[in-house]
C-alpha cells in the first residue's frame, strides 16, 4: 500500500462538480467531538444557512449523514405507510428511483410518465390525482440530472396541493443552481445532494420537511421502517434547543466541508449564484451550437446546471470520452437508461460553473471530434461561448 493520490481532474458530468478549495482546505481541519458545543453551534449555521438555501422556515432542516439517495429514502420512508396511494412523476431515471421506495415501503404507486427529455405535463398530473381521489403523497423530481429536464415545480405543486397531497420533490440537482422555493411552492419534503450545485463532495443530503409532514410522520400508526432515518429519532440529534442525544457520530469533517459550501454559497449571493449558472448555460449553448451540435431539451425546459448534448452520427461516443478524461482531465457524463449512447451529460454545477471550464471543454470537445472526423463545425465555438460570455 501506498497513499492514494488521484489525478486532479476538472468535473463536467452529473455529478461529483469541481469542489471549491475553500470547502477542500475545511474538511481537512481538525476532527473534534460530535457533541462538543463548538460543533453544535456549527450545526445550528448549517440547518440556518440551508433554511435559506432551500427558502423555507421550516424547523426540521439539516443534513442527512449520506449522500442524496438517502435524503430521498428519508422522506419516502417516514412519509408512506403501507397500502397509501402515490402519485409519482416519471420523465428520467430518478423518478424510477422514487417508485422503487414506494413500492419498499408498501405503498402504491401510481405512475405519470412523460418520454426522457420531455417535463411532465400538469394537466396530466391533475388527471391521475382525478383518477386517485385517494392518493395522500404526491413525488416529482424538480432537476432531472438523467435528462437535464427542469419540471415546472410551482404548477405541479400547486395541482397536488389543491387535491389535498402531501408533495415530496428531488432537488438534489437542483439547489444552489436554480430556484428553489420550498415556502412558496408549498413542498412538504425535498432532498438534495452536496455534490451537484453546492460545490462539495459528495456524502451528504440536505432535506427539509414542513411542519405538515412532521405532523404526518408523528401521527403514523406504525414505527418507520428504517432507524437510521427515522425523523422523529434524528429530531433529538439535530434540534436546536441545546437537549442534544446520540443519534449516530455525525460525519464531524464532512460538515466542516458543507459549511464553508454555504458561507461561499451566502457570499456570493443564492440568486447571483443562480444567475451564474443561467449565464454559463448561455455561454455553453452559443459554443456548442456554433460547433453544429444540439441539445437535447427544449428550451424552455432545459436545466442550466445539466446539459444533454446530442451526439453527431457515427461518433464513438466512449472514444471521445476517454480523450476528454486522458488527454484533459476532464470528465463529462454519458447518457443513461433509454439516452445511452445518445447524448453526453455535461455538468455546469456549482463551483464547475466557470467560464475557464466551458473554454476547456469547447476546446477539448472539438478536438475529440475533428479526430473522429464528426461532421461539425471547425473553429467557430470558442468565439461564439466568448462573444455571449461578455454581453
Ligand atoms: C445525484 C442524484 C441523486 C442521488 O444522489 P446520490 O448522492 O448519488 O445518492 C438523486 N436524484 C437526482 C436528481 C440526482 O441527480
Amino acid at each position: 500500500m501506498k497513499s492514494f493520490h488521484p489525478t486532479p481532474r476538472t468535473l463536467m458530468g452529473p455529478g461529483p462538480s469541481d469542489v471549491h478549495p475553500r470547502v477542500t482546505a475545511a474538511l481537512a481541519r481538525p476532527t473534534i467531538g460530535h457533541l462538543d458545543p463548538e460543533f453544535v453551534g456549527m450545526m445550528d449555521e448549517i440547518k440556518g444557512a440551508l433554511r435559506r438555501a432551500f427558502r423555507t422556515e421550516n424547523e426540521m432542516t439539516f443534513p442527512v449523514s449520506a449522500p442524496g439517495s438517502s435524503g430521498m429514502e428519508l422522506c419516502f420512508v417516514n412519509l408512506v405507510e403501507p397500502g397509501e396511494k402515490v402519485v409519482i412523476c416519471q420523465n428520467g431515471a430518478f423518478g424510477g428511483r422514487m417508485k422503487e421506495n414506494v413500492e419498499r415501503c408498501g405503498g402504491v404507486p401510481i405512475m405519470v410518465e412523460s418520454p426522457w427529455g420531455e417535463r411532465i405535463d400538469p394537466e396530466g398530473a391533475e388527471q391521475a390525482l382525478i383518477d386517485h381521489p385517494d392518493a395522500t403523497l404526491f413525488a416529482f423530481v424538480h432537476a432531472e440530472t438523467s435528462t437535464g429536464v427542469k419540471a415546472d415545480a410551482e404548477r405541479l405543486s400547486a395541482r397536488a396541493r389543491a387535491h389535498g397531497c402531501l408533495v415530496i420533490m428531488d432537488t438534489v440537482t437542483g439547489l444552489g443552481g436554480i430556484p428553489v422555493e420550498i415556502d412558496k411552492w408549498e413542498i412538504d419534503a425535498a432532498y438534495s445532494g452536496t455534490q451537484k450545485c453546492l460545490s462539495c463532495p459528495p456524502g451528504l443530503s440536505p432535506v427539509t420537511l414542513s411542519d405538515r409532514a412532521v405532523e404526518k410522520i408523528t401521527s403514523r400508526a406504525r414505527k418507520v421502517q428504517s432507524w437510521f432515518l427515522d425523523v422523529s429519532l434524528l429530531t433529538t440529534y439535530w434540534s436546536g434547543n441545546g437537549q442534544r442525544t446520540y443519534h449516530h457520530t455525525a460525519p464531524v469533517n464532512a460538515l466542516y466541508g458543507l459549511h464553508e459550501a454555504l458561507v461561499l454559497l451566502e457570499e456570493e449571493g443564492l440568486e447571483k449564484a443562480w444567475a451564474r449558472h443561467a449565464k454559463m448555460h448561455e455561454v455553453f449553448k452559443a459554443g456548442i451550437e456554433a460547433m453544429g451540435l444540439e441539445l437535447l431539451v427544449s428550451e424552455e425546459d432545459r436545466l442550466p446546471q445539466l446539459n444533454a448534448v446530442q451526439i453527431p452520427a457515427g461518433v464513438d461516443e466512449l472514444e471521445v470520452r476517454k480523450t476528454l478524461l486522458n488527454r484533459f482531465n476532464l470528465e463529462i457524463g454519458a447518457g443513461l437508461g433509454s439516452l445511452a449512447g445518445q447524448v453526453w451529460r455535461i455538468g455546469l454545477m456549482g463551483h464547475s460553473a466557470t467560464y475557464e471550464n466551458i473554454v476547456l471543454c469547447l476546446t477539448a470537445l472539438e478536438q475529440a471530434l475533428i479526430e473522429q472526423q464528426a461532421n461539425i463545425n471547425h473553429g467557430q465555438a470558442l468565439a461564439a461561448a466568448h462573444a455571449v460570455f461578455c454581453r
